[in-house]
């Protein structure tokens, strides 16, 4: 098996050259698909994961815009349409300085097994940029927007390619560029998600990822007879993801105690409450400053400069940032401080060495395709009510997005859980996905 896996990956890697964290996501499918799928002879022969790694299409282009110096810049912007078999494409942008071929490919692909995993008809895909947002007005940001847009509308549609948020890309983004797509198609559609109430979004869209990621870690917790009543949990990120996850995590009676950006994280003892993360809302969303700020209102809070939060004692530990931001030495730590669940928010959080340990210590971990999919998964419920042209009521959306994610909960099981009892989330997630998407491609045919 093991060579067999060598094998794939080395033709991976020979065609993904300079492309670290894509083949490290591929490793981890492959890892747990590839051993699936010669058990199975439905599966077996026909090179489905070859398939499944090649972008049906890899979209490219300019974006040039002018700055309010007057100054013309070009950035770059991308839209990865990973896989069609299940629905059409659909996954974030992300606008990011750090954003390339490698992580879109890797986002577009982890997107293509969690939607799939969200029982909707969503195929995967992921855009984005190299712009970055930080210190930009509003003017550049919308003209951004706008050129992003003027490309990008040629290649979607809302039964095409329907994009959302990502990091960088929130609902004053989706706003913008919701007005060029309508502007250049004369249409009102669907085609994006994450839309503003008032114009076709969906209630509960803001809330779904962290919402989802703690409804998530409610489960693995209740496969231990335990529940997040007065665990304590650290979360990192202070944007969408990682605010409500933490509204979640303290509504449903655990005490939150961090949260970070890039420039360090903050840990409060007490734990941050409804009126301590509104001031974070209105620090993050309408201030853009630093979550070192939180030190001016709550001066018995610590700031820890350019560190992340891991090396905190928690019960949960729920990353929401970004991606590889949970090292094998922070899991060791997390491990050493006692933690017993990971429900990660944000994608690929952890690097290999680190899934490795926490599941060696045979601890609850989820990875984000699984947990984090409540996002994309409301996204979808937003696509339901604009093809019917109907508002479900926050009850409503809330309550099928507890469904779905408990849903997902049993599909890791099913294909997760091993003879001894251990429940192997990483493998449930990759093949439960696998099976959905493997099955239509079949059926569709070479
Ligand atoms: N960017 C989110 C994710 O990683 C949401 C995508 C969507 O709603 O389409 O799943």
């Amino acid at each position: 098996m093991e060579s067999k896996i060598k094998g794939f990956m080395d033709l991976v890697k020979q065609r993904n050259q300079n492309e670290p964290e894509f083949l490290q996501a591929v490793q981890e499918v492959a890892e747990t698909v590839i051993p699936y799928i010669a058990s199975k002879e439905i599966y077996n022969g026909k090179n489905i994961l070859l398939r499944m790694v090649e972008p049906e299409r890899v979209l490219m282009f300019r974006v040039p815009w002018i700055d309010d110096t007057g100054e013309i810049v070009v950035n770059r912007g991308f839209r990865i349409e990973m896989n069609s078999a299940i629905g059409p494409y659909k996954g974030g942008l992300r606008f990011h300085p750090s954003v390339n071929l490698s992580i879109l490919k890797f986002l577009a692909f982890e997107q293509v097994f969690k939607n799939a995993l969200t029982t909707l008809p969503m195929g995967g895909g992921k855009g984005g940029a190299d712009f970055d947002p930080k210190g930009k007005s509003d003017r550049e940001i919308m003209r951004f927007c706008q050129s992003f847009m003027s490309e990008l509308f040629r290649h979607i549609g809302p039964n095409t390619d329907i994009p959302a948020g990502d990091i960088g890309v929130g609902g004053r983004e989706i706003g913008y560029l919701f007005g060029m797509y309508k502007k250049l198609r004369n249409e009102f559609t669907g085609v994006l998600t994450g839309k503003g109430m008032s114009w076709g979004g969906s209630l509960i869209r803001p809330e779904a990822t962290g919402y989802g990621t703690v409804y998530f870690a409610q489960s693995m917790l209740e496969t231990k007879g335990d529940t997040l009543k007065g665990k304590t949990v650290a979360v990192s990120g202070s944007g969408n993801v990682a605010q409500y996850a933490c509204e979640k995590a303290f509504q449903m009676g655990a005490k939150v105690v961090t949260l970070s950006d890039s420039s360090g994280f903050i840990y409060d003892e007490d734990g941050i409450d409804a009126e301590k993360l509104a001031y974070v809302m209105e620090l993050k969303n309408e201030k853009r400053a630093r979550i070192s700020e939180y030190l001016t209102k709550y001066p018995s809070a610590k700031f820890f400069k350019s560190q992340r939060p891991w090396s905190v004692k928690c019960d949960v530990a729920m990353p929401c940032a970004t991606q590889n931001e949970v090292s094998t030495e922070e899991a060791k730590t997390l491990l050493k401080n006692g933690c017993i669940a990971i429900s990660e928010g944000a994608n690929m959080p952890s690097e290999p060495g680190a899934i490795e340990a926490f599941q060696e210590a045979k601890i609850l971990y989820a990875p984000g395709k699984a947990s984090n999919a409540g996002g994309v998964a409301t996204s979808g419920l937003e696509m339901s009510q604009n093809s019917l042209r109907i508002v479900w009521t926050r009850e409503e959306v809330d309550e099928r997005l507890q469904r779905i994610m408990s849903k997902i909960h049993n599909s890791c099981i099913k294909y997760g859980k091993q003879d001894d009892g251990y429940i192997d989330y990483v493998r449930g997630a990759n093949i439960a996905g696998f099976v959905k998407v493997a099955d239509a491609m079949l059926a569709q045919g070479v």
